[in-house]
């Protein structure tokens, strides 16, 4: 299945459609959590929505119609996912990437949820 407006050589429009193998933590009609391939704690999921709204946070129109309810619907499953393992409960860390210099490696907007160890600031 493509989604509309996925961009074919997109990874991450690849995993939500299912043609790039993820491992699902949660999905609902517009948003996928799945473990990240090489995790930076125990517990490390990305967040995304499934369609290619934006390459990051910089790109993103927030002023579209749309758009504040994506936020929030990312928002809602990020919550779900620090309430869906124990490991989250001393706290955890909700992350970013934009660019280069922010070591953003994948164009397609998605936030990072970590728990499961001590995380240490500033990151490096
Ligand atoms: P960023 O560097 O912020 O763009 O984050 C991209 C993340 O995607 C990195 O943490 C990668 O480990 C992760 N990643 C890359 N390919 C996959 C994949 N096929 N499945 C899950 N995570 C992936
Ligand atoms: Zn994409």
């Amino acid at each position: 299945m493509t989604l509309a407006g996925a961009k074919p050589d997109c990874l991450f429009c690849r995993v939500a459609a299912g043609e790039i193998p993820s491992t699902k933590v949660i999905e609902t009609d517009d948003v996928l959590a799945f473990r990240d391939i090489n995790p930076g704690a125990p517990q490390h999921v990305l967040v995304i929505p499934k369609h290619h709204v934006a390459e990051s946070v910089a790109d993103l129109q927030v002023a579209d119609e749309g758009i504040a309810g994506l936020w929030a619907s990312l928002l809602t499953v990020v919550q779900q996912v620090a309430d869906s393992s124990p490991e989250f409960a001393d706290g955890w860390r909700l992350v970013t990437n934009v660019g280069e210099n922010g070591g953003q490696s994948v164009f397609h907007l998605h936030l990072h949820v970590l728990a499961g160890r001590r995380l240490t600031w500033p990151p490096g």
